[in-house]
């Protein structure tokens, strides 16, 4: 018996579940294979949508869905937290004490986020990043009356990079909408030298943030918050007043692959960039070269856990998961994983809105960085109808 086992049931593992209990189907029919997903809660999250709460146009209710529900048939679904991989024994412990055996291990675990380690975030930041704190945002904007919006970054990397500008897009339409706007300051803090880390995309929005009139101000990471004067405080030691402070928290990887020696003190699993294989964690002054660095022949990574230097994106993990599903079921099978989906190419694409009902697109890969086109209403609507059509489409890997 073949036992392959995916580890988190989001975007990622989900969809490479289902693509490789499709190709494993005659061996599973036969008792010969098994597909495995463990997820800590067992209900699946379009995140993208959380964004969407904040603005005033969706409910949480709609964004969640059980787990098994999207899973083909041949997946079995284990719901609990994995506390321990084991890779030499190749293994994965539960809470419950439960040891899962694995010939084919899949680490989809996403990324987390880590507002507490940024002092007073509880209380004084907003952010977007969970159903509840976009619930919470919507009510803020709601009784806003005026005054200064400071919109930031605490940390690299985060999730949907172009999230954070879409975030000043869209709260600075509503703000003239609702005829407020001369009475508001936005600022937006950019933790690096420009608009966003893509400079063809720092291009496309910075003109964009300038004719909306939203300050853009940069080298200013979030690495403080002063409750008492109201300031946020940037790695740089600049002091920006808000009356309403909005700021991606700051990210990493799952605990369970830093507990297991598997990835350092960030969580970002070391991952190869073709196979998608994860790779042993390099020491730093060993000077070895990356492809000398060993591999774990029988694990991979997709989504947000790896340290690939792509977006932390749905549409990453979903231009991945073929990958991993071909190599997974080509070890299984005993056979070469076939070079249609034999390597990744860093390929990404996002929707990015910029308010007014519009919007562009970002697609991208390692080799080729995005263009976007012109924005307009037809990306916009681009963006609404993949919302929409989400739950009958990437997970179940019907595009
Ligand atoms: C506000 C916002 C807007 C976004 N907008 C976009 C967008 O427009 N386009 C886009 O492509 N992406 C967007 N994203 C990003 C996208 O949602 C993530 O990149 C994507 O969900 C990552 O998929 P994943 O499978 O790696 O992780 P996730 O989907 O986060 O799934 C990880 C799963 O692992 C499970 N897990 C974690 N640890 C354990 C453990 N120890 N044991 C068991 N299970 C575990 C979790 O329960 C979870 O189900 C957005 C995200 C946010 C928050």
């Amino acid at each position: 018996m073949q036992r392959v086992v995916v580890l988190g049931g989001g975007v990622g593992g989900t969809l490479v579940a289902n693509l490789i209990a499709r190709k494993l189907r005659k061996p599973i029919a036969a008792g010969t294979a098994a597909v495995t997903v463990i997820d800590s809660t067992g209900r699946h999250a379009y995140q993208p949508g959380y964004m969407y709460i904040a603005m005033g146009h969706e409910r949480p209710e709609h964004l969640v869905r059980p787990e098994k529900g999207l899973l083909d048939h041949n997946v079995n679904l284990v719901v609990d937290d994995a506390v321990r991989i084991d890779a030499e024994a190749r293994a994965v412990e539960l809470t419950s004490g439960e040891r899962l055996r694995y010939d084919q291990l899949v680490i989809a675990t996403g990324s987390r986020i880590v507002p507490e380690e940024i002092e007073h975030f509880g209380d004084e930041a907003h952010d977007f990043y969970t159903a509840e704190a976009s619930a919470r945002l919507r009510a803020a904007l709601d009784t806003f009356a005026g005054g200064r919006i400071v919109i930031g970054i605490a940390g690299i990397p985060y999730k949907c990079p172009p999230a954070p500008l879409e975030v000043a897009f869209l709260v600075e339409a509503e703000l003239r909408a609702r005829g407020l706007r001369d009475r508001t300051e936005i600022t937006f803090l950019s933790p690096i030298n420009r608009a966003f880390t893509i400079e063809s995309v720092s291009d496309m929005a910075t003109p964009i943030l300038a004719a909306k009139g939203i300050r853009l101000e940069l080298l200013a990471g979030i690495a403080r918050i002063d409750p008492d004067r109201k300031v946020a405080i940037t790695d740089a030691f600049e002091e920006h007043p808000y009356d309403l402070l909005i700021v991606v928290p700051p990210h990493k990887g799952a605990q369970v692959l830093i507990d297991s020696g598997l990835a350092p003190k960030s969580g970002w699993l070391p991952t190869d960039r073709h196979t998608l294989q994860v790779k042993a964690i390099a020491k730093p002054a060993s000077g070895v070269a990356d492809r000398d660095v060993p591999r774990h022949s029988n694990v991979y990574a997709l989504g947000d856990a790896t340290d690939l230097p792509v977006s932390k994106a749905g549409s990453t993990a979903h231009f991945e998961a073929p990958i991993v599903a071909e190599r997974v079921a080509a070890a299984v099978l005993g056979r070469a994983p076939r070079a249609k989906h034999g390597s990744y190419s860093g390929r990404v694409m996002c929707f990015f809105e910029v308010g007014d009902g519009k919007g562009t697109l970002l697609r991208f890969d390692y080799d080729h960085p995005p263009r976007p086109p012109k924005p307009g209403h037809l990306w916009h609507l681009g963006k609404v109808m993949f919302n929409r059509t989400y739950w009958h489409t990437v997970p179940r890997g019907r595009i």
